[in-house]
């Protein structure tokens, strides 16, 4: 099937624009994935930040329990310390100095934990002085990118507002109302390519040249040829259904 059409080169125009459009938006969802990846990475990174504090916190915490425990066992100490200065009952002293004995050890043990954890607590700030660095250092880097990335898309998106122009302006030149619709319908249905080349290659098998339609790789038969050959003419894929034309060369 053909078409003549006073509008053939119009109808092209319309498609290359359409496909540079296509490119164009293509590049936008690039740039929308990496500003995702970028945002997510920064996100993550943020969270260590407060995880680590939070742990700076909890280990403090921990500190400060068992500050509090040495205290309690101090006091403990003194009054028993007291009680035990005034008895005179041997049996009540030697339970007394025996319980005061326990607590030692104790008051010990906790020593020796509030000493580790003051090292932990140490190591927990020069983590998150270290961290806090990185950190600086990142959010830089990710305000530059997130800065390139949303100039680079508005840059795109100005582009292919006038892209949209263009093609707005050429439709309005477009008297043949009908291969306009057939276009739109096309690029509605077919991955926003209606108008295809015909195309020349080389086959492998016999080394002989055909023509085929460079959007579905459909052999053109020898009608179709002739058709295209004609001036303003697209001919219809018999397989893809998409408008064809011939560009440059010929056999
Ligand atoms: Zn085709």
């Amino acid at each position: 099937m053909e078409f003549f059409s006073s509008d053939f080169k119009n109808i092209i125009y319309l498609q290359e624009i359409e496909s540079i459009i296509k490119t164009e938006e293509d590049k936008i969802k690039q740039i929308e994935e990496k500003i995702n990846l970028i945002n997510l990475k920064n996100e993550e990174t943020k969270q260590k930040f407060q995880l680590l504090k939070k742990d700076f916190q909890y280990l403090n915490s921990e500190k400060n329990t068992l500050e509090n425990d040495l205290k309690d066992i101090e006091t403990k100490i003194k009054k028993i310390q007291t009680e035990l200065n005034q008895t005179k009952k041997v049996e009540h002293y030697n339970n007394l100095n025996t319980e005061i004995n326990k607590l030692k050890i104790k008051k010990d043990e906790i020593e020796n934990a509030i000493i580790a954890k003051l090292d932990e607590i140490e190591k927990k700030k020069l983590e998150i002085e270290n961290f806090s660095k990185e950190l600086e250092k990142e959010n830089k880097n990710y305000e530059n990118e997130f800065k390139k990335l949303t100039l680079e898309k508005e840059k795109i998106g100005q582009y292919i507002a006038q892209l949209i122009t263009q093609q707005e302006n050429i439709r309005k030149s477009i008297s043949d109302k009908r291969i306009l619709t057939k276009f739109d319908l096309l690029i509605k249905n077919k991955e926003r390519i209606a108008v295809s080349k015909a195309k020349i290659i080389k086959r492998d098998d016999n080394q002989q040249y055909i023509y085929i339609c460079s959007a579905c790789h459909m052999k053109l038969n020898s009608g179709d040829i002739s058709s295209l050959k004609k001036i303003n003419t697209f001919v219809v894929c018999q397989n893809c259904s998409r408008l064809l034309y011939l560009e440059g060369e010929r056999l």
